[in-house]
């Protein structure tokens, strides 16, 4: 019998019959027995622990905050041995080291450990921890500021060995140099681990900043010396194959990066500022960017409309919203409904952001004059049957776009309006005749992002008075099927974020659209030729049964998708 398991037995915590099949367990798995043990949930992990402690005769030390194990002394054992055998340095006094260890009876490990000590010149001492313990002290060697850190350290070292490099070769020679290039993949890596959309690297007048927009907002993650501005900037530009020597002028590159056994872009901007080059760089993960239409979030009347317009053999359906508004993702989720064999679709983006496969994504270059109207001239010969245009924002685009929808495309594109019913008086003054626009137009789509409540720990309250009021009167101006659906609590209760490990204590995870759907019906279309006013357009809304963006917030917020002070942030009555 295995020694925990017999222990178990003899403390009572295991019944003798249990013990026989757990053991064959253990051995027919290759695991160790600890794991099994704590994974079938016999006994707690400190219960189990402080046994095989007094069973080995080794301290068992629990009284350890990982975070304040520091830089030095973690490097007396690098992080792949650590992981490995699963032991990790606590602290260091004067030349014993102190390594906690789960399993300090695996002979492994100790060899490992006496072969690391020969080299680092090093004594140690052995504790037992818990792989809780174990698990939080390892994460440490992952931290922003302590990787960074320590690749800055190294940094120093060479620039006080060789002279401070002035030219841009030496610039490049340094760039391609181990902590550089450390540093800046420990940057991209944790943009991506953490699921932010951009980064931003800023010269400042003594520190150079590094930013990250986290579920569109802002946050200062790192300062760095200065002397390290010019090494970072030209470690970005080599990954994006820009000019290292041009800092005069705005650049725009890209490049792939393998980071966690995944393929991810980044969209790279240089800027010149009086402080000298700020870089700023776009993720491109496709687990946020790409969703499926059904994930999109739309509730069921826009989910029908927007799934009829693409059904049809023609027709033009329009995004629209600000920057950063979600757009893409819209257009490329519908775009991948129509994605099949035997349909020849054709984009042309500026930029691509995502590549699908199946699709003919091109990128359109105005500065070789290259430009939306010109790639549509050509797109329209190469037998497409639906084209995505990334935006429509001249009358010479706007003229090809309609006339490609009449002649049985299906088009997609953008336009930057506010709201849905703005997309209409915007397309006559881009100069598309009114009567050519109710047989062009399928539909527009308005939306915005919202921060989605982390759903292990948002909080259902109460709602104060003035909410109350403000969600009571929504609903009622709400068309009468989108009334019909909601289940009115009372009392009225809303969401809050609360704070947890899932959601790294920002209550919030992850972004989700509310949208309007204006759809083009016979009614629309004697507006758009008769008087196409924002009142008569108001009323064709109401009549369709159109939720507003704010409506569609309310019902998000009501069912704890969000909060009502992140729909009040990015939509408002009409
Ligand atoms: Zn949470």
């Amino acid at each position: 019998m295995s020694n925990l398991v017999q222990q178990l037995v003899g403390k009572g915590v295991l019944e003798k019959e249990k013990a026989a099949s757990l053991e064959f367990e253990i051995k027919s798995s290759g695991k160790r027995e600890e794991e099994i043990i704590l994974k079938k949930g016999i006994t707690s992990e400190d219960f189990l622990f402080n046994l095989k402690a007094k069973s080995l005769k080794i301290p068992l030390k629990t009284d350890i905050v990982a975070e304040e194990i520091p830089l030095e002394v973690l490097e007396s054992i690098p992080e792949d041995a650590a992981k490995h055998y699963r032991m990790i340095p606590l602290a260091k006094k004067d030349n014993l080291l102190e390594v906690g260890m789960i399993y300090p009876e695996d002979l492994n490990a100790e060899e490992a450990l006496k072969f690391l000590a020969r080299q680092g010149n090093f004594n140690y001492q052995t504790f037992l921890i818990t792989p809780n313990v174990f698990n939080k002290a390892l994460r440490q060697y992952r931290t922003l500021k302590g990787e960074v850190g320590r690749a800055l350290e190294e940094l120093k070292v060479e620039f006080k060995e060789e002279k401070v490099p002035k030219t841009a070769e030496e610039f490049e020679r340094l760039a391609e140099e181990a902590p550089v290039t450390k540093i800046v993949a420990v940057i991209l890596r944790h943009a991506v681990e953490g699921k932010a959309s951009d980064i931003h690297i800023e010269p400042g007048k003594d520190r150079l900043r590094v930013r990250f927009r986290l579920l569109g907002q802002l946050h200062a993650s790192l300062l760095l010396p200065m002397k390290a501005h010019p090494a970072i900037i030209a470690r970005v530009k080599i990954l994006s194959n820009l000019r290292i020597d041009e800092t005069r002028v705005p650049q725009d590159g890209r490049f792939t990066a393998n980071i966690d056994g995944k393929n991810i872009d980044f969209r790279v901007s240089t800027f010149p500022t009086t402080m000298g080059e700020k870089v700023a760089l776009r993720v491109l993960d496709p687990e946020v960017g790409l969703k499926k239409f059904e994930e999109l979030g739309m509730e069921a009347r826009n989910f029908e409309v927007v799934k009829k317009a693409a059904q049809r053999p023609y027709g033009l359906i329009l995004v629209t919203g600000p920057t950063g508004c979600g757009k893409s993702t819209t257009l490329y989720a519908v775009l991948q409904v129509l994605n099949k064999e035997g349909v020849n679709i054709i984009t042309l983006e500026e930029p691509v952001e995502y590549f699908i496969e199946g699709i003919n994504q091109s990128q359109i270059r105005p500065e070789i004059h290259y430009d939306f109207a010109r790639g549509l001239r050509h797109v329209l010969r190469q037998d497409p049957d639906v084209i995505m245009v990334g935006e429509i924002r001249d009358e010479e685009t706007a003229f090809l776009v309609s006339h490609a929808a009449l002649t049985g495309h299906v088009v997609l594109s953008t336009l930057h309006t506010n709201d849905s019913l703005g997309g209409i008086p915007r397309m006559i003054d881009l100069g598309i005749k009114p009567y050519l626009i109710p047989p062009a137009l399928s539909c527009i789509i308005a939306q915005r992002l919202v921060r989605k409540l982390c759903e292990n720990c948002r909080k259902e309250v109460k709602a104060k008075k003035a909410i109350q009021d403000l969600i009571l009167k929504e609903i009622e101006n709400m068309p009468p099927k989108a009334k019909e659906k909601i289940k009115i609590k009372r009392p009225l209760t809303v969401f809050e974020p609360g704070g947890c490990n899932k959601c790294n204590k920002a209550g919030f995870s992850g972004r989700l659209a509310v949208f309007e759907v204006f759809e083009m019906t016979n009614q629309l279309s004697e507006i758009i030729l008769k008087a196409p006013t924002v009142e008569n357009l108001q009323q064709e809304a109401k009549r369709q049964g159109m939720v507003t963006m704010f409506q569609d917030g309310i019902i998000k917020a009501l069912q704890g998708i969000t909060t009502i002070e992140e729909v009040l942030r990015v939509a408002e009555e009409r």
